[in-house]
């Protein structure tokens, strides 16, 4: 029990708004009760500087026994040679890497933001960008998908030191082997930043960048479903640096509570039920996108192969914003997001962009996808109608009170 009573509030207050509104954010989704109650452990209250059976401070025998349960777990769970399990979050693990791998003011190839990519892969508002030569590839215009060829000749004439896939706005497959021999051609580390897909792959319904790639960085809270926080995986060959580019390079103290976190999703992931909602999360999504489509939304890349997809509203003479706002009063949850060469800011961009892990987390299957899509649909139709959202808002409580959050 919290005992301070506005904190108290506000948590209950958000519990309540969980349980009551449609999340179709993709980067979010439901831990279970199991991941929360290792977050509110007494680990928190722990320094254990280093790693298991090398720390700076004493007292850490059983720090020591959940920080190797969340590396074995991650390693039999994705196929990887090694796991650091410290990272604070994506975007530290990002940057980590990038400081374990390269030089101040080296070259990296990787996607622009606008065609999907995260602000850690060297925008320029961010650190990577300010630290490192950045060289975008965008998708291609026509298809607005990867093209591996183009990518191939870009890093040919730019011969960067590391080659970055993974993203947080891409709606299909990615193909890691290619990714790896295009890297491996002009001699420059491959990296992947499964930040968004390490649930789907983790699920076995997105192929692996195992064993071709050589870093490997995901968050631990996306559709990998445990606690905020994310891992670094990569080859043997490459521990030792990772490691040191971990702790002392960048962080302090783990947060041994978050890791004992991570050990119990990692535990949650290698069941077999998790295969079924990695599986349902992409029937779902795949089901959302048509209907959508058949509402007469455009999609960005025609669909998903993934959790995720994203609307273009050009047509629709709709900012990404006003959609957001609209959706937020009927009570569903997205985010604007930028579309591929999108000529609106990325405050206000073109499209919003939704995802199914939280829906699927909770239950939902495909038959309440159409729903969802109608739902959607004439929610985008009635901005500026406060009247109509509202009774969109009530109806949406009602299909969440048939799925309750744990
Ligand atoms: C979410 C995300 C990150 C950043 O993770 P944070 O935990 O928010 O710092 C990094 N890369 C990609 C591709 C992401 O989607």
């Amino acid at each position: 029990m919290i005992s301070d009573e506005r904190v108290a509030q506000a948590i209950k207050s958000e519990e309540e708004r969980q349980q009551n509104v449609l999340e179709l954010i993709p980067s979010e989704n439901l831990a279970s009760k199991a991941v929360r109650e290792a977050l509110a452990s007494v680990f928190t209250n722990k320094y254990s500087e280093g790693y298991p059976h090398k720390r700076y401070y004493g007292g850490n025998e059983f720090v020591d026994v959940v920080e190797e349960l969340a590396v074995e777990r991650a390693k039999k769970l994705f196929g990887c040679e090694h796991a650091n399990v410290q990272p604070y979050s994506g975007s530290p693990a990002n940057l980590e890497v990038y400081a374990a791998l390269l030089e101040l003011g080296d070259k990296a190839m990787a996607l622009s933001f606008s065609g999907g990519g995260h602000l850690t892969h060297g925008s320029p508002v961010n650190f990577s960008g300010r630290a490192y030569h950045f060289i975008h590839y965008s998708v291609d215009p026509e298809t607005e998908q990867l093209d591996y060829d183009a990518i191939e000749a870009l890093a040919k004439k730019e011969k960067p030191k590391l080659v970055l896939s993974g993203y947080t706005a891409y709606p299909r497959q990615i193909d890691f082997k290619r990714f790896a021999e295009i890297a491996r051609a002009v001699n420059a580390y491959s990296m992947a930043d499964i930040a968004h897909i390490a649930g789907l792959i983790a699920g076995g319904i997105h192929p692996s960048p195992f064993p071709f790639t050589d870093v490997v960085t995901t968050t631990t809270h996306k559709t990998l479903r445990g606690p905020r926080g994310a891992i670094i995986m990569c080859k043997e060959a490459l521990a030792k640096k990772i490691d040191k580019a971990v702790f002392p390079g960048y962080q302090g103290g783990p947060h041994e509570n978050v890791i004992a976190a991570k050990a119990v999703a990692f535990g949650e992931a290698l069941k077999p039920e998790f295969k079924d909602y990695a599986r349902q999360t992409v029937a779902n999504a795949k089901e959302l996108a048509s209907g959508l489509q058949g509402h007469g939304f455009r999609l960005v890349s025609g669909g998903t192969d993934t959790h995720l997809m994203i609307i273009d509203l050009t047509d629709k003479d709709v900012t990404g914003k006003q959609a957001e706002r609209a959706l937020d009063a009927a009570g569903i949850t997205v985010n604007a997001n930028t579309i591929p060469f999108d000529k609106r800011k990325p405050w206000d961009p073109s499209g919003i962009r939704l995802g199914t892990p939280v829906l699927t987390t909770r239950g939902m299957k495909e038959k309440e996808m159409a729903g969802v899509a109608l739902f959607i649909a004439k929610a985008v139709e009635s901005i500026g109608d406060e009247a109509a959202l509202n009774q969109i808002r009530e109806q949406v409580k009602e299909l969440c009170s048939r799925f309750p959050t744990e």
